[in-house]
């Protein structure tokens, strides 16, 4: 079958699924307090995701990222684990998953068994206080057994934080001290304007320019050409020895080259995470057994696909998406 070509060339290679919008954290910039969750019929079935993941193999994607919400709160995530494992080492290089950590400890080593590699976790801070402001859950101690579960059943462990101008920015560099002292990577992100939240984004939000130069101000950051298909690009903490990633969707455009696409929980295919532009992909999987109808409407959406996103530090109040990050999946 064809491959998965935009109109302005990018190959699309990797896809991130959310597999639900529920979550058992509810992170301020996230989600609002009382948020209210998709009802469940609405929501693609194991079978779906594991159908819908298959075509986009047969497609030319291969990478696979698992998130959601919060992938490990889904019931019968595992067997979908499971059965898109049998695509690895055929057409699928990588299965992966974003977690927020809280139930890794129970689930580290199911996960290890059937193929998957790496895992990313989110944590934006060690304070076990902030934690439970940011998170509005006090949790932080089963992320980090969660973390060190991964780590026992073999899994590499990426951390992902996100830039908190009054939550976490004076903890950054100790939380990458911790993480490279554990042999993780960090990713540090911006705030992206996603979807209605309680808080005011723009008062929180904190470029990643200056923190790179606050950092570059004490340690010797060695720029590094690595690439995974993505927005992130990666230095070596000369002092550390670690791997540290910026994600600068408000200062850095990174779209050139942006080679994934996102389906959401309910079945929406998502051509940029910063755009509505979506194609409903639902309707054609639940018209029958044949993929016909679901593989033209997944061209369909293709030619869609705008040249980038179009997020601005001054546009951060109102944001450019309704979606919340928990339904796009981030
Ligand atoms: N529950 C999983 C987790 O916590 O990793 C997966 C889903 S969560 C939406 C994925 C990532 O998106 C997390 O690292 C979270 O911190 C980040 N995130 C959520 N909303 C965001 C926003 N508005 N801007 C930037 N990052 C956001």
């Amino acid at each position: 079958m064809k491959p998965l070509v935009d109109p302005f060339g990018r190959t699309i290679s990797y896809l991130r699924v959310s597999v639900t919008d529920r979550c058992d954290l509810r992170c301020v910039y996230c989600m609002s307090a009382r948020m209210k969750f998709l009802p469940r019929d609405e929501l693609l079935s194991i079978d779906e995701l594991d159908r819908l993941c298959a075509a986009f193999v047969r497609r030319g994607v291969r990478r696979l990222r698992f998130t959601g919400g919060e992938p490990l709160v889904r019931r019968g995530f595992l067997d979908l684990l499971q059965s898109v494992s049998r695509h690895l080492g055929d057409r699928l290089d990588e299965v992966t998953l974003t977690t927020n950590g809280v139930q890794l400890r129970d689930f580290a080593e199911d996960i290890a068994r059937v193929g998957v590699k790496r895992v990313n976790v989110s944590l934006d801070t060690l304070d076990r206080d902030t934690f439970a402001r940011i998170a509005r859950r006090d949790r932080l101690a089963d992320v980090l057994a969660g973390i060190d579960a991964a780590g026992a059943a073999g899994l590499k462990v990426k951390i992902n934080t996100v830039a908190l101008k009054h939550d976490n920015a004076h903890e950054i560099p100790d939380l990458i001290q911790w993480a490279h002292a554990r042999g993780h990577d960090i990713t540090l992100i911006e705030t992206m304007p996603l979807g209605e939240i309680d808080e005011d984004r723009t008062d929180q939000f904190l470029s990643l320019q200056r923190v790179r130069a606050d950092l570059a101000s004490y340690w010797r950051l060695v720029d590094l050409p690595d690439r995974t298909g993505g927005p992130a690009r990666y230095v070596r903490v000369d002092e550390t020895g670690g791997r540290l990633g910026f994600i600068t969707p408000l200062t850095h455009n990174f779209c050139d080259g942006c080679a994934r696409v996102r389906v959401t929980c309910t079945g929406r295919l998502y051509l940029c995470l910063g755009h509505e532009t979506s194609v409903d992909l639902r309707t054609p999987l639940r018209e029958g057994p044949s993929d016909a109808s679901l593989h033209a409407a997944i061209d369909a959406a293709v030619a869609l696909r705008p040249k980038g996103h179009d997020f601005q530090v001054a546009r951060l109040r109102t944001p450019a998406t309704e979606r919340h990050m928990s339904v796009t999946g981030g």
